[in-house]
């Protein structure tokens, strides 16, 4: 009996002049989300974005599944609810509620606890909010199949909430929560260094979850990784791009800069030296393609690499801004957002790093810039071999 869902937000509410330009991109992640459901329209109206058909006609039960599964993928979305929107009249209103009514009382046990919030902006309806409150629980308490309740108006067990707008009423039950932030597409394109790790993810997911939709690039170093090493992260990039519209993974082989590397340079400063060639690569790449910006998914302090004085080096590589959403988060919490978002199950296998490749027994934790500078300089055509790692990307849509 439900014949529409309410999309509600908070950030965009606080935009401004911009405001119609951020509801304008959520209603178009919402269509996307729901392409495949024919006749449902999404519209923005009156500061609040719906889902529903024209006729107003009820949403099927296939419909429905699919709106609760994915909505909570559209960032943006602070919460929603299936609502049935009828005309501003009393005795359509109660006819709602006691359609309603045995269904929402279903599988809550005996006597459960109820209450009615009913919320009334159309000011010319003659009943007063509490009159609403007064008018629908009694006819809810004779409804056939309504068990007996007790009135709390505190902490009840079901809560039916009601709304006399000036164009329609709505009654609902539920508020379901969506992720957040703003809708991925308001601010600029961003490309994200995925590796097959459990920060990184996370870190794409968060640059979309302030506006950023992003493009991915991932290094390997075959034959010195296996083909495991690209199919994981193929993986998850698929899995990611449930939460926009679209994005590229751009995959790089490393392996030969790497020999460089190792056959020139002291072994302490690959990890560094890896990194920072990571950072140039990426940085020509997004210059290619429209990228504002690099993010990863760095933690300070994790891993040698990623010491405050190797984290400044690495950036220094590089003028394009780099942002790691991930920086001040403690480990576990990160952990939590991958198992919500659903990576970490992608990324737990263990399959070799490019990182890995050569790796140092003992990396240096501080490696001085002027030292890396040097051992840089002892590659010879090192502009040029990134210059050929760059033309030999493999573009892949995940
Ligand atoms: P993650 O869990 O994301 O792999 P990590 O804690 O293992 O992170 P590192 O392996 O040092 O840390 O990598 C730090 C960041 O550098 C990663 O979050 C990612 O953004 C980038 N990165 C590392 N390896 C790769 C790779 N092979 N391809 C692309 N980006 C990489
Ligand atoms: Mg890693």
């Amino acid at each position: 009996m439900y014949n529409c869902v309410i999309c509600r937000y908070h950030e965009i509410a606080t935009k401004g002049n911009n405001r119609g330009m951020f509801e304008r991109v959520l209603a178009e992640n919402i269509r996307h989300q729901l392409r495949d459901l024919p006749g449902l329209l999404v519209r923005r109206v009156n500061g609040r974005v719906w889902i529903g058909r024209e006729d107003r006609s009820p949403l099927i039960g296939e419909e429905i599944r699919a709106i609760r599964e994915r909505l909570p993928r559209v960032c943006g979305l602070a919460s929603f609810s299936f609502i049935v929107m009828t005309r501003v009249d009393i005795g359509e209103i109660r006819r709602a509620a006691q359609t309603l009514a045995p269904e929402i009382f279903a599988g809550k046990g005996e006597k459960p606890s109820f209450r009615i919030r009913a919320r009334r902006s159309n000011k010319r309806f003659p009943m007063r909010s509490r009159d609403i409150e007064i008018d629908l629980v009694s006819r809810i308490a004779e409804t056939p199949g309504v068990p007996d309740f007790v009135i709390d108006l505190d902490h009840a067990d079901i809560t039916l909430g009601v709304e006399v707008r000036d164009e329609f009423a709505a009654l609902y039950t539920e508020s379901l929560p969506g992720p957040g932030g703003l809708p991925t597409g308001s601010n600029p394109r961003v490309l994200t260094l995925l590796s097959g790790g459990i920060d990184s993810p996370v870190a794409a997911y968060l640059m979309m979850k302030r506006g950023s939709p992003t493009d991915y690039i991932s290094f390997h170093s075959a034959p010195y990784t296996p083909p495991e090493t690209t199919d994981k992260v193929i993986g998850i990039a698929r899995h990611l791009n449930r939460y926009q519209i679209s994005g590229k993974l751009y995959l790089v082989n490393l392996a030969e800069f790497q020999k460089e590397v190792r056959d020139r340079c002291e072994e302490r400063f690959r990890t560094v030296l890896y990194r920072r060639a990571m950072m140039r690569i990426a940085e020509k790449i997004a210059a290619g393609h429209k990228c504002r910006a690099l993010a990863t998914g760095e933690a300070l302090g994790q891993v040698a690499s990623q010491t405050l004085v190797n984290l400044d080096v690495i950036n220094r590589a590089v003028d394009m801004l780099i942002l790691r959403p991930v920086i001040g988060e403690d480990k576990l919490d990160t952990i939590a957002t991958a198992e919500k978002i659903g990576t970490m199950a992608l990324s737990a296998p263990q399959v070799p790093d490019s990182c890995t490749v050569f790796a140092p027994a003992s990396p240096a934790t501080a490696a001085p810039l002027r030292q890396i500078e040097i051992q840089e300089s002892l590659i010879p055509g090192y502009g040029a071999l990134l210059e050929k790692i760059v033309a030999e990307t493999e573009t892949v849509i995940p």
